[in-house]
């Protein structure tokens, strides 16, 4: 039998003394305690019993104490149907309350239902099913259509169209071909894939994304602290409260004492916090599933509620604004050609995971093989240094070749240029060019909607391109050939410029800005999806690369801090208007359990539209 039967069989039994109690009348007032007494310890020994373990514990003033109270006091006072209804009552609505509950943290974990069962993988010539954190990297594994990619890896064979929506909320499934890289969490829809595995479980998307969701309700928000803290205060004042009510006017006026202390009694009914205790939490869980469940994984409830004060935003240029995949529109070689210039910027920059490394190395086109590569560094905000071939090679911008006193080329075109210079030597420079996100205008022109007061973009590139970028997407500010360092500067700069409540939000694509990252008031990487540095020293995270999910992140943290208000308001004001009313005796203890129920239920059911994000 499950727990939830065992109370419900609890409250049938109660519910048949109750109405046995009221039909063999008043005739012996023993019987009929006898009665309700037996039915009140089948339906609330359980809370009784709580509220002793608790002030055991030291934990006086919560609500099985002020239900015990109240409905021990109403047997003492002689109201023994008003002593079992209202225990009746008030589990009848935690029933309720708590399959509603359930309902709300089944629909979040049911889309956080990505954590994979099991792996096929193969061992000698044939494929074994085992649970995924027995793999290793390394390890060739089979996915069937259908299943969950268990880790993350590169796919070896096989063709077919995989669902990234549990981790991205994009819909438009994606090809993969032999060499795609491929996640855990994602579905493999049609074909069947080989994949060689690229990371153990524990390292893999999957158990990230879930760790950092678990974890996001660890994170309270100001509104979440305030609560625990109000109901700490709330319930001893309402106690003292109950207890003047119950004594003074009799004392003072000589009014009828159980008249007096029943009043006192249905204001502690009443008084129980249950509504704000348990809605408000639900209402951030709920605000962050509705959140990833579109492809934006925030990390706690303070983040979403900082997100809501947002004022200024700050971007970095390449891989946020830009797609940062650059195509190499030009190459200018000196003394050798322009396909061995290529290859040797390629080379320099095997080991940099950059942007303009990824592009370099891809439009190289071969494989490159590391064992020429003997010494490599990066210089951020520079480019690279490395030994290829035992020879000294240098890729980077004009600072880079300053730095290193190597005369170079000024007259280059506008755009991105990466010289190279070999033992010392100018060798050329290759001009690459970025494209513009598709979304990111859209993205600025729904922040300046949204209210924020000021956008600004930091880059390391050239000013030319910078600038160029700025003005095209229509962003207020914007700060050029800036080196990491100096991103911070920039950063506590306008930290300092914003007003005291409003945020700065700074967007970064998590490559060579973690600092920055670090030092805003909500720091949001872009691309989540594989890169483990934007997800570790993030704030949120934005599984696609969309700059677009900005302003829509805001728009979820305002509908959830909204929804969390309301549920402040409605279940105080209803609470305060009950309390008076039963202060002057004008509401019964039935009609307090009936509000503090039907109060919470509705709560409950409000915190619950924090999950539906619309589109
Ligand atoms: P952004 O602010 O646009 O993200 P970064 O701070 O990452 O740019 O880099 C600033 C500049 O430094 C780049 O525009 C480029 O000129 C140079 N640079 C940085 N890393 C590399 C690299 N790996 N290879 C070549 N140039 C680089
Ligand atoms: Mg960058």
């Amino acid at each position: 039998m499950t727990r939830l039967q065992k109370k419900l069989l609890r409250i049938m039994l109660g519910g048949i003394l109750f109405l046995v109690g009221i039909i063999i009348g008043a005739d012996n007032q023993w019987i009929k305690f006898s009665v309700f007494f037996t039915g009140f310890i089948v339906v609330g020994g359980d809370i009784v019993l709580k509220a002793v373990k608790n002030i055991l514990r030291g934990q006086v003033f919560d609500e099985n104490f002020l239900m015990s109270v109240a409905t021990i006091g109403a047997f003492i006072i002689g109201e023994y149907p008003e002593g079992l209804g209202v225990m009746l009552f008030y589990q009848v609505g935690e029933m309720f309350q708590s399959c509603a509950v359930n309902k709300s943290r089944k629909s979040i974990a049911g889309l956080m239902d990505i954590r994979p069962d099991f792996a096929n993988v193969k061992r000698g010539d044939a494929f074994v099913k085992v649970d995924p954190d027995e793999v290793q990297i390394g390890d060739m594994i089979a996915v069937k259509a259908g299943e969950k990619i268990p880790l993350d890896g590169k796919v070896l064979e096989g063709n077919s169209m995989v669902d990234t929506s549990a981790l991205t909320g994009e819909s438009v499934p994606r090809q993969v071909l032999p060499g795609s890289d491929v996640l855990s969490g994602c579905i493999n829809m049609n074909g069947l894939i080989t994949v060689e595995v690229i990371k153990e479980y524990g390292e893999s998307t999957v158990s990230k994304i879930l760790d950092l969701v678990e974890n996001a309700a660890t994170k309270k928000a100001k509104t979440e602290n305030f609560i625990t803290k109000f109901a700490r205060y709330y319930t001893p004042v309402v106690v003292v409260l109950a207890v003047l009510i119950s004594i003074v006017p009799p004392l003072a006026a000589g009014a009828a004492l159980s008249e007096w202390v029943y009043r006192g009694l249905t204001f502690l009914v009443i008084s129980c916090p249950c509504a704000l205790v348990i809605s408000i939490p639900l209402s951030f869980f709920g605000g962050i599933g509705g959140a990833s469940r579109r492809g934006i994984l925030v990390k706690g409830g303070n983040y979403l509620e900082a997100l809501t004060c947002a004022e200024t935003v700050v971007f970095d240029k390449t891989g946020t604004l830009t797609k940062g995949t650059f195509n190499v529109q030009e190459t200018c070689p000196v003394g050798m050609d322009g396909k061995k210039l290529l290859e040797l910027a390629a080379y320099a920059e095997n080991f940099s995971n950059h942007p303009i490394s990824m592009s370099l190395k891809r439009a190289c086109g071969e494989a490159l093989d590391t064992a020429r590569i003997t010494d490599a560094e990066e210089l951020p905000g520079h480019g690279v240094r490395a030994v290829v071939d035992g020879k000294a090679v240098l890729a980077g911008n004009a600072r880079l070749m300053e730095k290193m006193n190597i005369p170079y080329y000024k007259g280059a075109p506008v755009g991105t240029v990466v010289h190279v210079a070999v033992n010392d030597a100018y060798a050329g420079y290759i001009l690459i060019a970025d494209e513009i996100k598709e979304d990111a205008p859209s993205a600025i022109r729904a922040l300046k909607e949204a209210g924020i007061r000021k956008t600004v973009m930091l880059t390391g590139d050239s000013k030319a391109v910078g600038e160029k970028v700025a003005n095209d997407l229509g962003l207020d500010l914007v700060y050029t050939e800036l080196l990491p360092g100096g991103k911070v500067e920039k950063l506590e700069a306008l930290l300092s410029q914003k007003s005291e409540k409003g945020k700065l939000v700074f967007v970064g694509d998590g490559i060579n800005d973690a600092p920055v990252l670090a030092r805003a008031d909500v720091g949001i990487a872009m691309g989540g999806l594989g890169s483990d540095a934007a997800i570790e020293a993030a704030d949120v995270v934005i599984m696609t690369d969309e700059p677009s999910k900005i302003p829509e992140a805001i728009k979820i943290s305002k509908r959830t801090i909204s929804i969390v208000k309301q549920n402040i308001v409605f279940s105080l004001g209803v609470k305060f208007a009950v309390l008076i009313l039963a202060a002057v005796g004008a509401a019964s203890m039935w009609a307090g359990v009936l509000a503090d129920v039907g109060v919470t239920l509705i709560a409950v059911l409000n915190a619950a539209r924090a999950l539906n994000v619309k589109q």
